[in-house]
């Protein structure tokens, strides 16, 4: 394994940006950097989702000004907004802290490629600085596709070509499955967003939360895009010597002891992750597919993911009664070890590609309930590609929903389906263990950071 040895302390700045998909995997990286012999500084947002330091004692946090106070991810508002007021405020206040406070002693600068202003601040102070991707290189890709069809001037598409194959992606992904809607105009500044974080611009490598025997394609079609290393080390939480607690939100860990008291593979976990919202009758039909199913459930609300609700207000009369014995309602769950456990057989997820991966890694069927970005793509290739998940609707409903539980949690198509997932979960075990492709991946990545100081 390779770590670095020298007397003084050599210092890699991270930079995440701020929403828990990305912020996870960069803490992440940080811990595996950090048991590899680097000092770690984590340069975060001062007001917009700032990551707890008490949970990583061994980090060093500085926080940036974002001229975001009082804001967050639930009310964020305009998203680009957030991100170019990010992208703005927070450059100087890096410059002034690596160069006051670190001068001499930064080997590299990792930042998530949504935090794209970092490249001047490493430009300036004559720093290399490393492109981090959350996600696949395919999503990527994807992006790369939507800006082609401007350029080519095709947009806006009519809606007949949606079901079609985009010809410059892997054949499953359709138009429509793109993170942009191509159906409609794309305004200058979504463009202009996209050019900017798209652009790995200086940067001297790549790192993606992506793994070869999942993405190789794209990864390769990019590594020779970019003409840098590019270092595909997922799923980087199994390469964590520890696990770290990096939630946002508050783990409400009663749901463990619940869990244990559970039958194997019995329970179907639900949750939508830290971003997607639904509204009241999206609720609703939810609730009563759970609970029509007649299996057992563990199910994530987050506070306000409701339109127009502070929680779960709007549930229907009766669920409570119905479902008292065999479900129990969380704000937000430690959702890994959730995965882990043993009582779990299902997952009704929006597929963020850090869940599909949790997923992945436990061998756990999924319920594909996209929403936006990746998602589309990500549930693409869990039902027709891995074969180990299948979609929902579009229009959430109650018999859609009832019949897709009982398909995975209780039909042969589930158990089918759970041993495809077991497969794949022991392919990425080989993967992250000692000559697999990411953990040898690993070693390069800080073998090629050593190879930056001087
Ligand atoms: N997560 C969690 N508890 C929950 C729900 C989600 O810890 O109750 C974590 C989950 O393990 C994952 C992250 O939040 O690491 C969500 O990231 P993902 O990419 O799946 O979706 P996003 O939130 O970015 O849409």
């Amino acid at each position: 394994m390779e770590t670095l040895e020298t007397a003084k302390p050599v210092v890699v700045v991270l930079v995440p940006f701020p929403l828990q998909g990305h912020l996870t995997p960069m803490l992440q990286l940080g811990t595996i950097l950090h048991s590899r012999g680097f000092s770690i500084v984590i340069a975060h947002t001062q007001h917009f989702n700032p990551p707890n330091p008490t949970n990583h004692p061994e980090f060093t946090f500085v926080p940036l000004s974002d001229g975001l106070s009082g804001r967050d991810a639930s009310s964020a508002g305009n998203f680009l907004e957030i991100i170019s007021a990010i992208n703005t405020n927070c450059k100087q206040p890096l410059e002034d802290c690596i160069m006051n406070k670190l001068e001499g002693q930064v080997a590299c600068i990792i930042y998530d490629s949504l935090m794209y202003f970092v490249d001047d601040v490493a430009h300036q102070l004559k720093l290399p600085s490393i492109f981090f991707r959350a996600t696949t290189a395919l999503y990527m890709q994807s992006y790369y596709a939507v800006l082609a069809l401007e350029e080519k001037k095709m947009l806006p598409l009519p809606e007949s070509q949606l079901q079609e194959p985009v010809p410059e992606l892997h054949s499953i992904l359709r138009y429509q499955d793109l993170p942009i809607s191509v159906s409609s105009k794309i305004s200058e500044t979504l463009i202009q967003f996209i050019k900017s974080f798209s652009n790995i611009r200086s940067s001297v490598a790549v790192i993606w939360n992506s793994i070869e025997m999942l993405d190789h394609l794209a990864l390769h079609q990019l590594q020779h895009q970019y003409q840098v290393p590019c270092f595909p080390i997922g799923p980087i939480h199994k390469l964590s010597p520890s696990p770290s607690q990096t939630s946002l939100l508050p783990e409400d860990t009663t749901c463990i002891t619940w869990l244990d008291k559970h039958a194997p593979k019995s329970v179907l976990y639900v949750s939508l992750g830290s971003l997607a919202t639904m509204g009241d009758k999206e609720l609703v039909e939810t609730a009563w597919g759970i609970a029509n199913s007649g299996q057992k459930f563990l199910w994530v609300v987050r506070p306000s993911s409701v339109n127009g609700s502070d929680w779960i207000e709007c549930l229907p009369d009766g669920f409570a009664e119905l479902t008292r014995e065999r479900g129990l309602i969380v704000k937000w769950a430690p959702q890994k070890k959730v995965l882990a456990h043993w009582a779990v057989g299902g997952f009704l997820s929006h597929c963020g590609w850090n869940s599909t991966l949790e997923s992945i890694c436990e061998g756990v069927p999924m319920i594909c309930r996209p929403c936006f970005g990746d998602q589309m793509m990500n549930a693409r290739f869990l039902v027709h590609v891995w074969k180990m998940g299948i979609e929902l609707g579009k229009v959430v409903e109650r018999e859609s929903v009832e019949k897709a539980i009982r398909m995975v949690m209780v039909d042969e198509l589930g158990n089918e389906m759970r041993h495809t997932a077991v497969e794949m979960k022991g392919k990425l075990e080989l993967s992250v263990r000692k000559d697999g492709s990411s953990y040898r991946s690993l070693d390069e990545l800080v073998e090629f950071i050593i190879s930056l100081i001087h």
